[in-house]
């Protein structure tokens, strides 16, 4: 599970982190500044890891959609060769490939719909034969000439009716919810052909309906991303010998994973990575997770590499020394309590690299693994992205909190508290969220199997329930979490943001009226209901604009540990009708006028929507005999620059 809100703050400084503006999307360069600290031996292996993970990149935009890398090779071809090209054009197709790479292809991150190039197709044509002219090679098949490759592609470019959405969770009556979707995880199966079939890869296959057979195409050595997949162990491999002990065993179980790509053997690679505690370089190497499939059951591949940001990690830590504590005290029915809470670790990280399903759009908190039976036997791991934040937290503009706000109190305590009450919500909703309670056993420690496409929503609301209701307790001062004199307007800073964003979210729907993304649905759900169940919230209008305003903190508690409640007991259940009713009441349809009016206001601001990260970049340096004697960071601060490098390192992988 991941979480995504960032925390927004402005503050001044004198590096640059705000690159660029494209249509919706910022463009923005994170900083990893102790890297140069770190020794040697620890820099060499964030290097390897870091090979690893740009040599697994193509598998997720294969996995996103089937037609993402053929589609890459075009627009890339084009905008390395402009000379020659019609200047209007031109820029279009550039714009275009900055979102096509911030989204990994020409889908939403957020939206899950689809967005096309606006120039008309003959213009792009004749951009394609000046680039050709120019020296640019095409993805040209056997026989294939450039006009017949342009001509197949035109409909993925250019028409929002073909493929129109990547991931589907609620499709039009009558449709279902895996041929509705664009993504390759499936090809030609429906819903009603899982029946009865027994996925003996769930996670780690494509499933394909071949003359009538469901058949797994595992992702493994040899299998379907057989050359990238080898190309990961080779540096996987490489990193060994500098990892810590514990590491170098999660690390020799994920490549024998990546070799069978059997159950058993990811489930050993889960257990030994939750059990290196310790460790202060870490990575997430594969298929993790289960947002792009409609089912919330196939893993899409991603990569992050870390190290551990000692400065800024007491306060998760505590979190997950205490967490006992905060699950005996959970408003929720005991029998879902867990007991002899153990293994949850903590670390706040700064990234160093993420690519595939985790960048360049990313998250600001990670909790993993995501096996509810792996969890409840051997604990799990929580990250806070510490140089995400700080990323996020510099290159956000003041406008988002005054225009929404309804009273300049309101603006002064978010510009004051909100950094601070996002970071520590963010931290608990990853550790004592995701990492607490327990299931009934008749579900195998496998709710997902029951809560089907509303698994991660209904995950992800309980996330954020435990942390919003246990922001107030007393006990987080004892802790020593939040001082005692500040602990009122953190809290009311925290639930005024968090029922703002509820308004302010919509911007990043532009089309339809329903939401795909998880924790959209979530954080919809729990402010509306919050609405309709208490009388915390105040929906008020000034000027022709609409407010969101919270106006009882106790209300706004007490309803959130009554839901919070409810959404434990529909996960401990696995109570499907129950999850359905809730997030399709609360948390999937809006109003388009409503959400009309909040794009005006944030496009008269110019505020964006989301934010496409620019990854350090790390070079070697080696003696004579070739053994690396440095490794040195640097920070390119140009997206597409990075993003044309990562796809030449592994072009020749694709055959
Ligand atoms: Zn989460």
């Amino acid at each position: 599970m991941n979480h995504t809100t960032p925390a927004p703050t402005a503050a001044p400084t004198d590096r640059t982190y705000l690159l660029e503006r494209i249509g919706e999307a910022a463009v923005v360069q994170v900083y990893a500044d102790a890297f140069r600290d770190l020794p040697l031996r620890e820099r060499t292996l964030v290097w390897h890891l870091g090979q690893a993970a740009i040599a697994g990149r193509d598998i997720f935009y294969d996995q996103r959609y089937a037609h993402n890398l053929e589609m890459r090779d075009v627009l890339e071809a084009i905008v390395t060769h402009p000379a020659g090209v019609d200047r209007s054009t031109l820029d279009e197709i550039a714009c275009y490939t900055k979102l096509f790479w911030i989204n990994t292809g020409p889908y939403n991150n957020l939206t899950s719909r689809k967005f096309v190039l606006t120039c008309p197709p003959a213009s792009f044509a004749a951009a394609a034969h000046a680039a050709e002219r120019a020296g640019a090679r095409f993805p040209l098949q056997a026989g294939d000439t450039l006009d017949a490759l342009l001509a197949r592609l035109q409909p993925m470019f250019f028409d929002l009716d073909v493929d129109p959405i990547v991931t589907s969770k609620t499709p039009r009556a009558g449709k279902d919810i895996l041929t509705a979707s664009a993504n390759n995880l499936y090809v030609g199966v429906t819903t009603a052909d899982l029946e009865g079939f027994e996925e003996q890869h769930a996670l780690n296959s494509r499933l394909v309906k071949r003359d009538g057979e469901l058949v797994e195409e595992v992702y493994r050595v040899g299998g379907r991303y057989s050359e990238q997949i080898t190309a990961i162990v080779h540096h996987l491999d490489a990193a060994i010998p500098y990892a810590t002990e514990p590491m170098a065993k999660a690390l020799r179980a994920l490549i024998t994973f990546y070799r069978t790509g059997d159950e058993a053997d990811r489930e050993a690679y889960d257990i030994a990575w939750v059990q290196d505690k310790a460790s202060p370089v870490d990575t997430i190497n594969g298929f993790v997770e289960v947002y792009l499939d409609a089912r919330s059951v196939k893993g899409a591949w991603e990569a992050v590499v870390s190290y551990v940001n000692h400065e800024k990690t007491s306060q998760i830590r505590t979190i997950a020394e205490q967490a006992q504590w905060f699950e005996d005290h959970m408003p929720w029915d005991p029998k879902y309590r867990k007991e002899g809470v153990h293994g949850v670790t903590a670390n706040a990280i700064d990234i160093v690299a993420e690519t595939g399903d985790s960048g360049p759009v990313t998250a600001v908190g990670i909790n993993l693994p995501n096996s509810q039976a792996i969890r409840e036997r051997y604990g799990s791991k929580s990250v806070s992205l510490s140089n995400v934040n700080e990323a996020y937290d510099r290159s956000t503009l003041p406008e988002f909190r005054t225009e929404f706000s309804w009273t300049l109190d309101e603006a002064e305590r978010s510009t004051r508290w909100n950094a601070f009450a996002s970071e520590l919500t963010t931290n608990m909703h990853e550790v004592i969220g995701h990492g607490s309670g327990k299931v009934a056993e008749r579900l195998n420690g496998n709710p997902q199997s029951a809560l089907k496409e509303q698994y991660s929503a209904i995950e992800e609301s309980r996330a954020d329930l435990v942390a919003l209701y246990f922001l107030p307790d007393r006990q987080l001062v004892e802790f020593g979490l939040v001082r005692e004199d500040a602990q009122e307007e953190i809290v009311r800073t925290e639930y005024e943001s968090y029922t703002r964003n509820a308004l302010v979210q919509l911007r990043r729907v532009r089309e339809g009226t329903h939401i795909e993304e998880d924790h959209m649905r979530n954080r919809q759900m729990i402010v509306h209901w919050l609405m309709a169940q208490t009388s915390a919230i105040d929906v008020r209008s000034r000027g022709g604009k609409t407010y969101y305003v919270m106006t009882d903190v106790r209300a706004f508690r007490d309803g959130v540990g009554r839901l919070l409640a409810e959404v434990q007991r529909i996960k401990g259940e696995g109570d499907y009708a129950a999850a359905l009713a809730l997030l399709d009441t609360y948390g999937v349809h809006f109003d388009p006028a409503l959400r009309d009016e909040v794009v005006a206001r944030v496009d008269h601001l110019q505020l964006p929507s989301y934010t496409g990260f620019v990854m350090p970049r790390l070079d070697t340096v080696t003696n004579a005999s070739g053994e690396i004697t440095d490794v040195t960071i640097s920070y390119p601060l140009d997206l597409s620059a990075q993003m044309l490098e990562y796809s030449a390192a592994t072009r020749h992988l694709r055959s």
